[in-house]
């Protein structure tokens, strides 16, 4: 037997097929502006960022890499750890440790003749707006609503009406599992993500009674291990999660409490996933969302056919749970959107609230989402969770009804949190008692 080619016996040949989509008219380019050698040359100079180079990443950067994109981006600030090498397949066992922006660029430029990657290995939100502004399209491929929540504030923020190029196309995807997502943004002009947050309400969390209590499954021995064994015992100043000793010592606590309440299902890796949130990855789900987010991305570079967003749906869902299912539908704009509206959302509170439990409420109100919420009304700040001194003077607060802090029904309140600096959320108290 022949060995195979690994490589096309010519450049030319390699782009053969992509070429009759990129130089040739379609249906839905404009006839008389229409120059195939122009949009060839257009694609293959414009600046794609690709942010995460995992699962997601590795199909985003093959892709877009055969599809005639030459100048490509990747940021991400991973390492490589051996449980990747299953589906990031740009990685093989020698790079473990290595970063993931770095293998990953190299890999795909040795494989595809005349592309070049640039690696950026470092957080997203260690870059300013003049490096996101470099480029005509940012494609995400991100395991972190947080993450996704920034860039998108960030891009929405940097749109200048008087210029063309500050609107950057945002192409969103992600998996969870069978189920996964594929959507484009236009900032400022079609729903943005922070309008689709409810669609990622995040877990229902178990009560800290039954926590507490009477645990029934062996995830909530682990969260009590995680939750409350850990802060009494404190076996390590801080919990780092990517610890296996640490880890080990919550596994340990979690069996025995499994075993108290005769509890099976206990293992070290339900531990790691409990407490990390790990969420399972299937190669093949990241194939089906990277290949959709790529398309969208040569079309809106092409315009040979009309991307998600234009003019209607923009937004595919699509789930292997239960055989195969796919969506399209039209997330709409929200005038109270906290990033792109200007109208404050209505908050549904208790007067007799204390200001507690209305910051802790904002973590898991699946439309805000706010760890770390600082809390200003019109006339007074109600407490800020930093500097320290600020801290210290407001939080007497926390233990004063929303009602003694002379807060109003319709009153409007302004919510910062550190992980979106720019963003302010502002909510509308709307009063009602709860039963
Ligand atoms: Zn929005």
């Amino acid at each position: 037997m022949a060995t195979a080619e690994v490589y096309p016996a010519s450049e030319p040949e390699r782009w053969t097929y992509l070429d009759r989509v990129r130089t040739r008219a379609g249906p839905f380019t404009n006839p008389d502006a229409f120059d195939g050698t122009v949009v060839a040359e257009a694609v293959e100079n414009m600046k794609i960022l690709v942010i995460g180079a995992g699962g997601l990443g590795c199909e985003l950067l093959k892709n877009l890499a055969l599809s005639g994109f030459k100048n490509i981006h990747v940021i991400d600030m991973d390492t490589i750890d051996i449980s990747n090498l299953n589906r990031q397949f740009l990685f093989r066992q020698a790079d473990v440790g290595k970063s993931k922006a770095e293998v990953a660029a190299k890999f795909v430029e040795q494989r595809v003749k005349g592309v070049k990657i640039t690696a950026h290995n470092c957080k997203i939100q260690e870059k300013d707006e003049d490096f996101y502004m470099q480029f005509q399209i940012v494609v995400c491929g991100l395991d972190s609503i947080e993450a996704r929540r920034w860039i998108n504030a960030t891009l929405v923020n940097m749109v200048d009406e008087d210029v063309e190029d500050s609107y950057k196309p945002l192409i969103d995807g992600g998996t969870e599992g069978f189920k996964g997502q594929a959507r484009v943004i236009f900032p400022t002009v079609t729903s943005c993500i922070e309008c689709q947050l409810d669609m990622h309400a995040p877990r229902a969390a178990v009560p800290l009674c039954t926590l507490a209590s009477i645990p029934r499954q062996p995830e909530h021995c682990i969260e009590w291990a995680h939750v409350i064994a850990w802060d009494r015992e404190k076996p390590f100043p801080e919990l780092d999660k990517d610890d296996p000793e640490h880890i080990t010592w919550l596994y340990q606590k979690a069996l025995l409490r499994a075993h108290e309440f005769k509890i099976p299902g206990v293992t070290y890796a339900l531990t790691q996933g409990v407490v990390k949130n790990i969420i399972p990855a299937i190669a093949a789900t990241n194939s089906v969302i990277a290949a959709a987010c790529c398309n969208e991305a040569f079309k809106i570079a092409t315009n040979c056919a009309p991307s998600l967003g234009y003019p209607d749906a923009n937004y595919m869902m699509y789930s292997g749970n239960d055989n195969i299912y796919t969506y399209t539908f039209r997330h709409e704009k929200k005038d109270d959107c906290p990033v792109c509206g200007n109208l404050a959302r209505e908050l549904v509170v208790d007067p007799a609230w204390t200001l507690r439990e209305l910051v802790d409420s904002f973590a898991v109100r699946p439309e805000a989402q706010l760890k770390k919420p600082s809390i200003r009304a019109e006339s007074k700040t109600l407490y800020m969770q930093s500097p320290k001194s600020l801290e210290e003077k407001t939080r007497p607060n926390l233990d004063k009804t929303l009602i003694e802090l002379g807060l109003a029904n319709d009153e409007e309140i302004g919510v910062t949190d550190p992980a979106f600096a720019t963003v302010s959320f502002k909510f509308k108290l709307k009063f009602q008692k709860s039963e």
